[in-house]
């Protein structure tokens, strides 16, 4: 049982203070594995959208542009620090919001979130700008300034991380900024605006508004004149929503949306290892990352040995409870996207495939949105459950029989988010890394992150990348300055 003596109602965080919305209208909070109202949430929309960016702008050239480079980098790095003490009530408060494991959050969630502001508040000091001398004529030098206000707009699955992955760098910029988290985990976005103020951030530099829906609080981001970018991760037809009405005042824009991303194996991978591996690319999460492998291409003689273990492995996975232990699948996020993911087995088995292992909900588990783990076969590429993103414990498994065929169907998609390669041949796998078309390739491996790499999506799985020096070239405007020598 969780054990979180904080309140679960949610209200704005705006100029240094909690408050409610404007009109007090809110809207309940649901826990995905009991069905039961955790809280309430205060609903912002233009007004509180608007208060948030003029506190933004002020802090923008008051304090936070008048404190210096170092004290900036300690308060970013005490952020980490305060996030890390409060580990156990984060990693509570996120499993009861989005009904993954509490071991997950434990391990993944709450640690990593915190090192995003350790690893940014370093990695700032490592930037530096180029100079270019014209002869004897002229002497440039580049200069790096904040974008100004930005907006951060974030998805429910990786609540926290994903949120403090953009607020982080956004922040060692120079930045202010209104972040805008997923109606259904609002739970640690509001810890972490009372965490930024604990830690010393300046009243206006974070502001939290909430929001419910399309024409809520994230809309009216988009639309205020005076947010000079937006971060945005969600769903790709979000996106494009967000692109349209960005245009009006021409934001800056950085993508990270959807994917079906392929996991390649093939025959000469050591078996043990894919299946290890493929079992957490499949499922964990209850498959609600962006990274998912949901298209499993298994080469012919590897096809069978790989389905006999690979279910066998997916049988013993428990699905229940998010607070119990030994449980390894929890609860999906909510009613309407468990019926979307069960709509999609629905129709995985009208289109012609073979449900080889769950597809319902498990037995004894009559409240929360649970489902077992889903594997299907004997779908093709033109089938929509191999073409569309899911979101939730489901993959498909292919066999094929060449590189170039089996090259052909994974680039056959609008998606191009990452991929993972299983391959004990050198050269092979050097050639498939090359030609798959996604912005992150794992070879023998998969979710594998070193945040000064480049992350991000091609096609439509996104725009720009962020990570390392990435991130400030997107948070950050570069200047040039010329000299007349
Ligand atoms: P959504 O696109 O539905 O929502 C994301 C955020 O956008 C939410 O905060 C939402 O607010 C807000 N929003 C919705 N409509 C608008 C609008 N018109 N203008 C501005 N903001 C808006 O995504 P999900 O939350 O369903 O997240 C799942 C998706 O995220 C999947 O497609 C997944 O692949 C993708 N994702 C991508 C990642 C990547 O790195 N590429 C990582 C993680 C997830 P509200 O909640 O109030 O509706």
């Amino acid at each position: 049982m969780p054990t979180t003596a904080r309140t679960l109602d949610c209200h704005h965080f705006i100029d240094g203070k909690f408050i409610p919305s404007l009109n007090g209208k809110t809207f309940d909070n649901i826990n995905p594995a009991t069905e039961e109202v955790l809280g309430t949430v205060s609903e912002g929309g233009a007004p509180e959208i608007d208060l948030a960016v003029k506190a933004a702008r002020r802090a923008l050239y008051g304090p936070w542009k008048k404190m210096n480079a170092n004290d900036r980098i300690a308060v970013i790095r005490r952020i980490g620090d305060l996030i890390l003490q409060r580990k156990e009530e984060l990693a509570e408060l996120e499993s009861l919001d989005t009904g993954k494991p509490l071991w997950l959050s434990n391990s993944i969630d709450i640690p990593r979130s915190a090192y995003n502001f350790h690893f940014f508040s370093d990695y700032i000091r490592t930037i530096t700008t180029e100079a270019t001398q014209m002869d004897d004529v002229a002497l440039n030098y580049a200069i790096r300034k904040p974008v100004g206000v930005v907006g951060l707009i974030n998805p429910w699955n990786l609540p926290l991380l994903l949120l403090t992955w953009k607020l982080a760098p956004a922040l060692a910029a120079g930045n202010t900024v209104v972040m805008k988290p997923a109606e259904l985990t609002p739970l640690t976005a509001t810890s972490l605006a009372e965490i930024c103020r604990d830690a010393g951030l300046p009243d206006g530099v974070l502001n939290l508004v909430h929001g419910f829906g399309p024409d809520s609080a994230g809309a009216a981001l988009v639309e205020h004149p005076d947010v000079n970018a937006i971060s945005f991760t969600g769903e790709t037809t979000t996106g494009k929503i967000i692109m349209a009405s960005a245009a009006k005042s021409l934001k800056r824009l950085s993508y990270e949306l959807g994917g079906k991303n392929p996991n390649v194996i093939f025959a000469d991978a050591n078996l043990d290892e894919v299946i290890e591996t493929t079992m957490k690319s499949s499922f964990i999460n209850q498959g609600e990352v962006c990274l998912c492998g949901s298209r499993i291409y298994v080469e012919r003689p590897a096809y069978e040995a790989f389905m006999e273990k690979f279910v066998a492995k997916t049988k013993e996975l428990v699905v229940g409870d998010p607070f119990k232990e030994k449980t390894k699948v929890g609860a999906l996020i909510s009613q309407e996207h468990y019926e979307r993911v069960t709509g999609y087995i629905k129709l995985a088995v009208e289109e012609g495939g073979t449900i080889v292992n769950g597809g319902k909900r498990p037995d004894g588990l009559e409240r929360g949105y649970f489902l077992e783990p889903t594997i299907i076969t004997g779908l093709s590429r033109e089938c929509r459950v191999v073409k569309e993103e899911i979101f939730g414990p489901v993959v498909t498994v292919i066999p094929f029989d060449t590189e170039e065929e089996v090259l052909d169907q994974v680039n056959d998609t609008h998606y191009g988010l990452s991929a993972s390669v299983w391959t004990n041949d050198l050269r092979r796998a050097h050639r498939v890394a090359a030609e798959i078309e996604a912005g992150i390739v794992w070879v023998n491996t998969w979710f594998l992150r070193d945040l000064r790499t480049p992350f991000g999506g091609m096609k439509q799985s996104g725009i720009g990348r962020e990570g390392g020096v990435h991130s400030f070239e997107f948070y950050s405007e570069l200047k040039n300055v010329c000299i007349k020598l």
